[in-house]
């Protein structure tokens, strides 16, 4: 018997509802709550069987523990947005449920993101007997996994990687991101940093570019080097790493449109004052685009995201190529949502299912890398997300 309350009806939350309305074996009772009833209800309506859905403000801590009172959850997967952590994270202490999510803390009022504030909980988890599970999407999340599959299984010892994301997939919006617009934008125009020689080496964002031949007919795609925030864990739990960079596609007129709307100051998260009142640029700028979640029909093609891991296998230099590859149309018809929503939100789900079932569980905060990765990628597999391994190809070193 495990009650889940799902946080957050966006791109994200419409997949992690379905997925855990597939397992009923598993969630024997979900809540998908968030801060707009009617996107839960929408939600709820879509699926095969009934669930409860809720109202709540997940920046209020007091609203949050008297709906978890009410609901007694095994589990809290927290998919609204990433300012929403810490405040879900007190609530679960608060009342003594396990807490599980996407996407590291980040401040409203401050371009930043960063594991400190999440691990700063580690005592006060670990002394309740409860466990935290941070950034159980695909990337954070599937990629800390691969990178510890290839830790345990490919490489004596892992001296650098490369995670690479590509969306191959097109929306026919002249410009549109693929989950929430004030997040995808504040993470792309942030100072890249990369990892080198124990210590992360800041550039300009997206100043970094380099061509990727993606396998299985994708083809050669230009990919551009910007922080992202896996590398921050991955060199702590993993401190063979001498060499960490986290690389993505952006197609010429994304990055047109972005340039523009930077230079014209519609990416500003500061508030300015227009006509009498107060708006943040950003704000204004996320109500202006194509939701997300609309994107399901309108979007063909694939994702394919990996990483490229090199080190030492009985003395020799190896690499090894730990990819999935997901198609935006098959997500569509299973769950009525693209491929990024389906591959951040199916490994949430296989993470609550690795912590409901025991495989992994251990009190305190924890990030990916630090479980056996088997279990969870058996899980991922029959949950929709197939691994790929390649052994030894030939990558130029990026
Ligand atoms: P959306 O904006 O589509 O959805 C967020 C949802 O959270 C909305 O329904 C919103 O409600 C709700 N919400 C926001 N603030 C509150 C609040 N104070 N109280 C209650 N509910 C709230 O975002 P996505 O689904 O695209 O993204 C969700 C999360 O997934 C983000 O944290 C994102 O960073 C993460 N992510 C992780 C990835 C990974 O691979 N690890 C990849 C992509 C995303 P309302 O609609 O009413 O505003």
């Amino acid at each position: 018997m495990s009650k889940v309350l799902i946080i957050g009806a966006g791109g994200i939350g419409q997949v992690v509802t379905h997925k855990c309305a597939q397992r009923p074996d598993i969630f024997t009772e979900i809540t998908l709550a968030s801060r707009t009833l009617a996107k839960c209800d929408a939600i709820a309506a879509q699926l095969a069987i009934p669930i409860r859905t809720a109202q709540v403000d997940a920046d209020n801590v007091p609203e949050l523990v008297t709906l978890i009172r009410v609901l007694q959850p095994k589990l809290v997967i927290n998919v609204a947005l990433p300012y929403q952590d810490l405040h879900i994270m007190d609530a679960c202490l608060e009342t003594g449920v396990d807490y599980l999510d996407t996407a590291n803390y980040e401040p409203l009022d401050l371009a930043k993101f960063e594991y400190s504030w999440q691990w700063a909980y580690q005592e006060r988890f670990r002394a309740k007997g409860l466990m935290a599970l941070l950034g159980s999407g695909f990337d954070p999340g599937v990629t800390n996994v691969y990178t510890a599959l290839a830790a345990k299984k490919y490489l004596d010892l892992v001296e650098e990687i490369d995670i690479i994301d590509a969306n191959a997939g097109s929306h026919g919006h002249p410009f549109a991101t693929n989950f929430n617009p004030e997040i995808n934008i504040r993470e792309v125009t942030a100072m890249c940093r990369h990892w080198e020689d124990g210590r992360f080496v800041e550039s300009q964002p997206l100043a970094t570019k380099r061509t990727f031949d993606f396998p299985q007919g994708l083809g050669p795609m230009n990919i551009y080097r910007l922080y992202h925030e896996e590398m921050e864990s991955l060199v702590k739990h993993l401190p063979s790493i001498k060499k960490a960079q986290f690389w993505m596609t952006f197609s010429d007129n994304y990055l047109k449109h972005l340039e523009v709307l930077q230079n014209v100051g519609m990416t500003r998260i500061d508030e300015v004052e227009f006509q009498g009142q107060k708006i943040v640029p950003i704000r204004f700028l996320k109500a202006l685009l194509p939701d997300p979640g609309s994107l399901g029909p309108l979007t063909k093609g694939k994702t394919c995201i990996g990483v490229i891991a090199r080190g030492l296998k009985e003395g020799k230099r190896k690499q090894v190529y730990i990819y999935n590859i997901c198609d935006h149309q098959e997500c569509y018809r299973e769950v009525g949502s693209q491929a990024i929503s389906y591959t951040t939100g199916v490994p949430a789900v296989v993470g609550a299912i690795m912590m409901l079932s025991g495989k992994w569980r251990a009190p305190g905060v924890w990030n990916m890398e630090q479980f056996d990765p088997e279990p969870f990628l058996e899980v991922l597999d029959i949950m929709g997300l197939s691994t790929n391994v390649v052994e030894g190809g030939e990558w130029p070193e990026l």
